[in-house]
């Protein structure tokens, strides 16, 4: 690790060795989350009818008049007749305005005449197109709807079926491998024994790559031997888009990832981040599948999934990678790393002045609780001394 690249630099190799992933048609049932690979047009117009806006009566605009009621137009069940010179159709929301009419009166504007059951109406002066919806105003056929590369949340999926859409082209997920080394790595449930701890990797960062919408393929612990390490990332390079390992890629006398990296040919992109927490990543690339080699401190594991594996995850799937940048006046002083940047995991709350920032609380990167209630990580560059309160620093939303 001779020398430290900054966080955009590494950011920046991640992405140029990313090769977008090939796409598949997925069900509107199953597509949350995931990233559209086609641009999505309508071979219909929506509303595919003029439609009415109200319950009342269909009409032709005109004055003031006293109509016979001939027919019912309701929603699904579109009227027989036409309105023509004196008459009017009963009409209910959202139902096809009849031939012959061009506006609505809501009900409320318009007088039953004599017994209910006579059939005549008397409505106001209308103009044409009063509450009407006319075919074609939400989208129009041909329509691009929904652009390539957009993540579909609940708006998508509603406009994809509105154009009658039962399935969309989208990038297939990236398949992951996780691996967490570590002879000390107890599952939670099981008795601790003296010197373990609980795998909190294994839970926290299999949360955002799931988070992320990549399939966790494989989940594994793996011991502090220089062949298990080797024999578990040859079976994780097999079929899996992405690789991460968790733990042991430093230089100590138990640190077999690096080792073992090599041994499988991965080329070595970078080595060592100039940020804290977060300085041992390793990334790496072996015939287009992306391999990593994150700090085992489970916050410094979180935040470099954050900063380097996430927008990969994006951009694997032909969605944009960025994340959403702000920026946050500092509410309380933090000192500064004298060379290395840090993400300070920061509480936001919104003022007059736009969004304030507070540390959780203890920055250690041991120290999991950290991550509690972070909303985002707030960028202090290296330096001397300390960021006052009161400056606005960039944040990364989490
Ligand atoms: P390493 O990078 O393997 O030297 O690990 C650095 C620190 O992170 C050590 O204190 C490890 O015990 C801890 N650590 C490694 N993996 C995990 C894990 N999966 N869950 C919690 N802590 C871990
Ligand atoms: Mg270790």
């Amino acid at each position: 690790m001779s020398e430290l690249i900054s966080i955009a630099a590494a950011r920046g190799r991640v992405l140029a060795a990313v090769r977008p992933l090939d796409a598949e048609d997925v069900a509107l049932d199953a597509a949350l989350g995931r990233v559209l690979a086609e641009e999505m047009t309508s071979a219909i117009q929506v509303p595919p009818f003029d439609s009415s806006a109200m319950d009342g009566y269909a009409v032709a605009a005109g004055p003031a008049a006293e109509l016979e009621v001939v027919d019912e137009s309701r929603a699904g069940h579109p009227a027989a007749a036409a309105v023509r010179a004196g008459t009017a159709i009963r009409i209910s929301t959202g139902a096809a305005v009849p031939e012959g009419a061009d506006a609505v009166v809501p009900a409320e504007r318009s007088e039953p005449v004599g017994a209910a059951a006579n059939g005549r109406v008397r409505v106001p002066a209308t103009v044409s197109g009063e509450n009407v919806r006319y075919a074609g105003e939400d989208v129009r056929a041909g329509d691009v709807v929904i652009r390539s590369g957009t993540v579909l949340g609940p708006a998508e999926l509603g406009v994809a079926a509105s154009v009658g859409r039962p399935a969309v082209r989208c990038a297939r997920r990236p398949r992951l491998a996780l691996l967490v080394t570590g002879d000390e790595l107890t599952r939670p449930g099981e008795g601790l024994r003296p010197g373990t701890i609980y795998s909190s990797n294994r839970y926290a960062l299999g949360a955002q790559v799931r988070r992320a919408g990549a399939e966790l393929v494989v989940a594994e612990s793996v011991p502090d031997t220089a062949a298990g390490t080797r024999g578990a990332l040859a079976r994780a390079l097999d079929g899996a888009d992405v690789v991460i390992v968790s733990g042991g890629v430093s230089v100590g006398p138990h640190d077999h990832v690096k080792g073992a990296l090599r041994a499988l040919q991965v080329e070595e992109l970078f080595w060592g981040v100039r940020l804290r927490p977060g300085k041992p990543t390793w990334f790496g690339v072996r015939e287009g599948t992306l391999v990593y080699g994150l700090p085992g401190n489970p916050v410094s594991a979180m935040v470099t999934f954050q900063l380097f594996v996430r927008p990969a995850l994006a951009a694997l799937q032909g969605a944009d990678p960025s994340a959403t940048r702000a920026e946050a006046v500092l509410d309380r002083a933090v000192p500064r790393n004298p060379r290395r940047d840090e993400a300070v995991r920061v509480r936001l709350r919104p003022d007059r002045d736009g969004w304030h920032a507070t540390p959780t609380g203890e920055q250690g990167s041991h120290m999991m609780t950290s991550m509690l209630g972070a909303d985002a990580l707030a960028f202090v560059a290296a330096g001397a001394g300390e960021v006052p309160a009161g400056e606005r620093l960039e944040i990364e939303l989490l």
